[in-house]
C-alpha cells in the first residue's frame, strides 16, 4: 500500500510536502492508527465542507479540526441545517469522493488569501489568527480551502465515513460571538471499524443515563431550579446512599477519619490557598455582613483547617481525612450534560497528610483501593502519570522523589500506565484513572495528586523525631471522582440493570390478591431489617401488568405471593439477573438476599 502521509520527526506532512522537501520520512499508510486517522478524518472534514458548498452556495467556513469524537467543521449558511439534512450532505460527499480529485497544496501571501476569501467573513476571522505572512491553500476539484494540512493525497481514499450530529457552536467558543452550525462526523480506514463504531453509538444512545435516569426515576433536572443542579429522586437517592455506606466502611477500614468542612469560607482564606487568584472565575461568591465569602469549589482548605486543629508528631502520620464534599463550580451552560457535567456535585474526596518517606506506601494503598472498587464494578482501567510542568512550585529534588514514588507504586502493582510528560499540576505530579465501560468507552474518573504548594501556603507542619518542624506532604485523592458523574457512568455501563448490591430497589414484591398484601408488608419489614429495599406492587391492576411494570423498573428480583406462599410461609422468586425461577422458604429467601447485598466489600 502506498503512503498517505509521512512522519518527519514529530510532524506529519502530506505526500506532496514530503516530495517538495526531499526528505525521507516514515510512511503512514491508510489504516486505523492514530496518525492515519488524524489525516483521514481531517480530510473528511474538508470533503464535508465541499459538499456543503455544493448544496448551500452561500456557506462560509470557519475551522474543521479532528477531535475525540471524530471531526467537525464550523460554518454558516442562510438556510438552517438540521439532523434531517445530514443524509443529503453525506450523499453529496460520496458523489464527490468517487471523482477521486487529487488534493493539491499551494502557497500564497496572506494578503492574497484575504482577497481570495473576501466573501467569506469566517475565513477572514481565521486569517486574523494566523501569524505568518504566507498561508497554504488546498485545492480539490472545484473547492479550495485555507488550511495548514496535512491532508490525504486524493479524495478517493475517503470511503468509510458517517456524519453523526449537528449542533450550534459559538465562533471561537466564545458565547459573546455569533452562533455557527457545527456538524460532527467520523471516518475509518475500513468498513468494519465504521460499523462497529456506529453500533457502539447506537448502543450508547440506548444507554443514555439521562433517558434511563428518567425511566427509573433516579434523578431529574428542572428549568426553574437551574441548569446543572441535579435533583435526586427517591430511587436515585437510595442508590447513592448504598454507595456512600459501602465507601464509608471502606474508608474506615483503611484508617481514614470522616470530617466535614463548611460550604462557604471567607475569601481571605481562598486568597491564601490561591484559589481566589487562580480559580476565582469558576467560583461563586457572596457577602455576609460585608465580608466576602466563596462557596467551596474543592474541599482541601476545610481539611487543612482540621489538620491545623492539633499539633502533630511524625509518629501520627499519615493522617487521612475523607468527606463526601459538596462542591460548586461554574461550568459554561453549553458544557452541561446530564450528570456528567453539573454545577453542583459531591466528591468522594480525601486528603492524606504524610511524610515524604511515606508517599510510596500511601500511593500503593490508594491504588489497591481503586483496584478494589473498579474491578467490583467490572471496569477495566488504566493509569496516567503526569510529571513536572514548565511552571511549577517546589524544588527539583522534591519533584523527583515524589514522581519516582508514584512511578514505583504503579510498577509495584505491575500496572500498565502512560506518561504525560509535563502534564502535572503546578503544585505536584499526579496519577489519573481512566476506566473503560461495558461498551468500550473511556472515562476519566478519580485522581491522585501530590501537593507541595498548599502545605507551604498554610505553613503546615509536624514535629520530626529531632523536634524540628517539618512540612508534611499533602495527597489529594478521589476515586469515583464525583457521585453524580460516577452514577451516570454506572447507569450507562449497566444499562440500568444494576447488580443487587447497588440497585435502588433489591426486591419487587407482588401480592396476587388483596388478601396477600398483609404478608407482602411483613416481608417488606423483614427485608428492611436486613438492609434491603423493596417495593410492593399492589395497584388495582392485573397480575401480569404489575409483573411487567416491576420488570420495566429493572428490579433485580421479583417475588410473587399468593395463597400457597401465605399458608406455607414460602416465596416464589424470579431472579431477573440469572433468569431463574424457584421457590424458597421465607428464611432461605431472606438469607439469600442478605448474602447478595453483602457480597460486595470495597
Ligand atoms: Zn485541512
Ligand atoms: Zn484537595
Amino acid at each position: 500500500m502506498s503512503a498517505i502521509a509521512y512522519k518527519i520527526g514529530e510532524d506529519i506532512v502530506d505526500t506532496q510536502t514530503a516530495q517538495e522537501l526531499h526528505v525521507e520520512g516514515e510512511p503512514i499508510e491508510l489504516d486505523n492508527s492514530p496518525e492515519s486517522l488524524e489525516v483521514l478524518r481531517h480530510s473528511t472534514a474538508h470533503l464535508m465542507a465541499q459538499a456543503i458548498k455544493h448544496l448551500y452556495p452561500d456557506a462560509e467556513f470557519y475551522v474543521g479540526p479532528v477531535v475525540k469524537e471524530g471531526f467537525y467543521y464550523d460554518f454558516k449558511t442562510k438556510e438552517k441545517i438540521g439532523e434531517e439534512d445530514l443524509k443529503k450532505i453525506e450523499k453529496e460527499m460520496i458523489k464527490i469522493a468517487k471523482k477521486k480529485y487529487p488534493i493539491e497544496k499551494y502557497t500564497i501571501s496572506k494578503e492574497e488569501a484575504k482577497e481570495k476569501f473576501k466573501d467569506d467573513h469566517l475565513k477572514q476571522e481565521v486569517l486574523k489568527n494566523i501569524p505568518s505572512d504566507e498561508v497554504s491553500i488546498y485545492k480539490q476539484g472545484d473547492f479550495e480551502d485555507l488550511c495548514r494540512g496535512p491532508h490525504l493525497p486524493n479524495l478517493g481514499l475517503i470511503r468509510n465515513f458517517k456524519l453523526t450530529k449537528v449542533s450550534g457552536a459559538y465562533l471561537g467558543g466564545d458565547s459573546k460571538n455569533e452562533m455557527l452550525t457545527r456538524i460532527y462526523g467520523i471516518a475509518f480506514a475500513d468498513k468494519e471499524s465504521l460499523k462497529k463504531h456506529m453500533d457502539m453509538l447506537a448502543e450508547a444512545a440506548k444507554r443514555d443515563h439521562r433517558k434511563i435516569g428518567q425511566e427509573m426515576k433516579l434523578f431529574t433536572f428542572r428549568e426553574e431550579v437551574g441548569a446543572g443542579f441535579p435533583i435526586w429522586l427517591p430511587n436515585g437517592a437510595r442508590m447513592r446512599s448504598r454507595l456512600e455506606q459501602l465507601l464509608f466502611k471502606a474508608h474506615r477500614k483503611r484508617g481514614y477519619e470522616p470530617v466535614r468542612g463548611p460550604e462557604m469560607l471567607r475569601s481571605d482564606l481562598w486568597k491564601v490557598s490561591g484559589h481566589y487568584q487562580n480559580y476565582g472565575e469558576n467560583m461563586y461568591f457572596t457577602n455576609i455582613d460585608d465580608v466576602e465569602f466563596g462557596v467551596k469549589p474543592m474541599n482541601c482548605v476545610g481539611h487543612i483547617k482540621v489538620y491545623e486543629d492539633e499539633l502533630h508528631s511524625y509518629r501520627d502520620l499519615p493522617i487521612k481525612y475523607f468527606e463526601y464534599g459538596v462542591v460548586h463550580r461554574h461550568e459554561a451552560s453549553g458544557a452541561l450534560h446530564g450528570l456528567f457535567r453539573v454545577r453542583e456535585f459531591t466528591q468522594d474526596d480525601a486528603h492524606i497528610f504524610c511524610r515524604a518517606d511515606q508517599i510510596e506506601e500511601q500511593i500503593i494503598e490508594i491504588i489497591d483501593f481503586i483496584d478494589k472498587i473498579m474491578s467490583t464494578f467490572g471496569f477495566e482501567y488504566k493509569m496516567m502519570l503526569s510529571t513536572k510542568p514548565e511552571k511549577a512550585v517546589g524544588s527539583d529534588e522534591v519533584w523527583e522523589i515524589s514522581t519516582n514514588a508514584l512511578r514505583a507504586a504503579l510498577e509495584r502493582h505491575n500496572l500498565s500506565y502512560d506518561i504525560d510528560e509535563g502534564g502535572g499540576a503546578f503544585y505536584g505530579p499526579k496519577i489519573d484513572i481512566k476506566i473503560t465501560d461495558a461498551i468500550g468507552r473511556e472515562w476519566q474518573c478519580g485522581t491522585v495528586q501530590l501537593d507541595f504548594n498548599l502545605p507551604e501556603r498554610f505553613h503546615l507542619e509536624y514535629n520530626a523525631d529531632d523536634n524540628e518542624k517539618v512540612q508534611p506532604v499533602m495527597i489529594h485523592r478521589a476515586i469515583l471522582g464525583s457521585f453524580e458523574r460516577f452514577i451516570g457512568i454506572l447507569t450507562e455501563h449497566y444499562a440500568g440493570e444494576f447488580p443487587m448490591f447497588i440497585a435502588p430497589t433489591q426486591v419487587a414484591i407482588i401480592p396476587i390478591a388483596e388478601t396477600h398484601k398483609e404478608y407482602a408488608k411483613e416481608i417488606q419489614g423483614k427485608l428492611i431489617d436486613i438492609g434491603a429495599d423493596s417495593e410492593i406492587y399492589a395497584k388495582n391492576e392485573s397480575l401480569n401488568k404489575r409483573i411487567r411494570t416491576a420488570e420495566k423498573a429493572r428490579t433485580p428480583m421479583l417475588i410473587i405471593l399468593g395463597d400457597e406462599e401465605v399458608q406455607n410461609k414460602t416465596i416464589a422468586v424470579r431472579d431477573r439477573r440469572s433468569r431463574e425461577q424457584y421457590n424458597l422458604s421465607e428464611e432461605e429467601f431472606l438469607k439469600l438476599i442478605q448474602t447478595k447485598i453483602n457480597e460486595v466489600n470495597f
